[in-house]
């Protein structure tokens, strides 16, 4: 039998606000462990909590960017569950009226576009942090009250792939709205991820599992991949899925059962006394509407457009609104916008990527990326020469011009001088001139080579190929 998979996704932001949801302490990552924490996020008797206003804009401007309703009232309530991350041992969370209600939004995986349904986002404080040690654990409150959305997905992925896209569309809409910066390795964007399978064609829904402890956009397509495949092994074989939390483990590629699976009404949801409701005016929504910026999948048709790039090169450029920056800040100076866009999408992605670096950490300048561009297109360096400049500029930081000078990489133009290298490795090596003479043309790579390696990859490229046929031809 064939099977389908289902996912759904509870996708958790963590909003780069100023201060904390209800206090004033500082929302910050990587500092002293206690150091962000007062009595109201250390949950002492008789404090009170105060709703962050950046945090409930940020919800909303999420929202609107996954095109959700945006209802006037809504509330918070208490959630109750202990554990020594939450001192309350309830979290303030939202339950039946959270702050975005349903919307919608369409992804592109693996070349077809695929609607994928908002259920609701709403906001809530994060917990504390358990650090494990040997066999003590120590808790780090300085996480305890950071600003949380939680954005609820209708299982509507049919694969991990249309998962990933949906991700990397959320990334970059945060991205682009300010509302978070989602480095998902500091945790800033964690997802936990519904899964069940049916057969091909049926549209019941099968028992699902969740998996948790999720931290990166490629584990989350492993984990659906490695769940897939053992729900079928389990009811191939004749067992039963059973419902439960499963925690992923990335090094060993498996998931492993945590608990069964806890219902709402285990949490004991009531609204929360300490805090007055949301209210919205019409007129606030439109005022944060008319806020927003352009968004990733707006922007990615206007260069299609307007710069006549392919679509997929639209894609990748603006899946970041940095990378994005600097591709229109480049073709401003420098009107080419296929090559700025290949060097940003070929040559500037694999030195981020073999550096472990993301678009927000990128070190080079549209005027730097610029000057490589014409230094090629002028002939002063042939187009390797140009990518070991930029990758030079990119480690140090230096002009593309200072490091050609620098290290001498100029273009050797000089036909006699190339003429003289030709002839020489010529007359060192009758055997593959034999064979080029015996019919094998591509002897003369051979040749080619030599020179290239000779000058240290600076020999203009046509002129050496030119000079070795007509040399070989003699
Ligand atoms: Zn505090």
């Amino acid at each position: 039998m064939k099977y389908e998979v289902v996912i759904g996704l509870e996708v958790h932001v963590e909003m780069a606000t100023e201060t904390k949801i209800f206090c004033g302490c500082k929302n910050a990552f990587g500092s002293a462990p206690n150091t962000n924490v007062c009595p109201v996020c250390l949950s002492m008797p008789g404090t009170l909590p105060v709703l962050n206003e950046q945090a409930v804009e940020f919800g909303v401007r999420a929202g609107m960017s996954l095109n959700c309703h945006i209802p006037n009232y809504s509330k918070m309530d208490r959630k109750g569950y202990y554990y020594p991350d939450l001192a309350k041992a309830y979290q303030i969370s939202q339950f039946d009226l959270p702050l975005c209600g349903k919307g919608e939004v369409e992804i592109e995986a693996d070349g077809e576009k695929h609607t994928i349904g908002v259920t609701r986002i709403h906001i809530e404080e994060d917990a504390g942090k358990l650090n494990h040690q040997g066999a003590e654990s120590l808790v780090d409150y300085n996480r305890g009250g950071v600003p949380l959305m939680e954005i609820v997905t209708e299982p509507d992925f049919r694969n991990a792939a249309q998962v990933r896209a949906f991700l990397d569309l959320v990334k970059a809409n945060m991205e682009y709205m300010g509302v978070s910066d989602c480095k998902m390795e500091e945790g800033s964007l964690r997802c936990d991820i519904n899964i069940s399978i049916r057969p091909e064609g049926s549209t019941a829904l099968g028992t699902r599992t969740e998996l948790k402890n999720i931290n990166s956009f490629s584990a989350a397509v492993r984990a659906i991949e490695y769940e897939f495949k053992r729900h079928i092994e389990v009811v191939e074989d004749g067992g039963k899925i059973i419902q439960e939390t499963r925690r992923w483990d990335d090094a060993k590629g498996r998931t492993y059962s945590m608990r069964d699976k806890e219902e709402a009404h285990d949490y004991r949801y009531f609204p929360d006394p300490d805090l007055v409701p949301i209210y919205l005016s019409d007129e606030r929504i439109e005022e944060i509407r008319q806020s927003l910026p352009e968004l990733p999948m707006a922007k990615k048709q206007r260069y299609v457009a307007e710069y006549g790039i392919p679509e997929y090169d639209a894609g990748v450029l603006t899946m970041s609104k940095h990378t994005a920056k600097l591709f229109e800040e480049c073709v401003a100076i420098y009107n080419e916008p296929k090559a700025v866009s290949n060097y940003i999408m070929v040559e500037l992605a694999r030195l981020l990527n073999e550096n472990n670096m993301e678009p927000c950490d990128i070190p080079v300048t549209a005027k730097g990326l610029t000057d490589v561009l014409k230094l090629v297109n002028d002939g002063v360096v042939n187009s390797s020469v140009g990518r070991q400049v930029f990758e030079e500029m990119f480690k140090t930081g230096k002009d593309p011009a200072a490091i050609v000078e620098e290290k001498g990489l100029k273009q050797i133009d000089d036909t006699d001088e190339i003429l003289a290298l030709v002839r020489q490795i010529i007359a060192e090596n009758p055997k593959p001139v034999a064979d080029y003479k015996g019919g094998n043309a591509k002897a003369m790579t051979f040749f080619v080579g030599r020179v290239m390696k000779a000058t240290k990859g600076k020999a203009n490229p046509q002129t050496v190929n030119e000079l070795v046929r007509t040399e070989l031809e003699k």
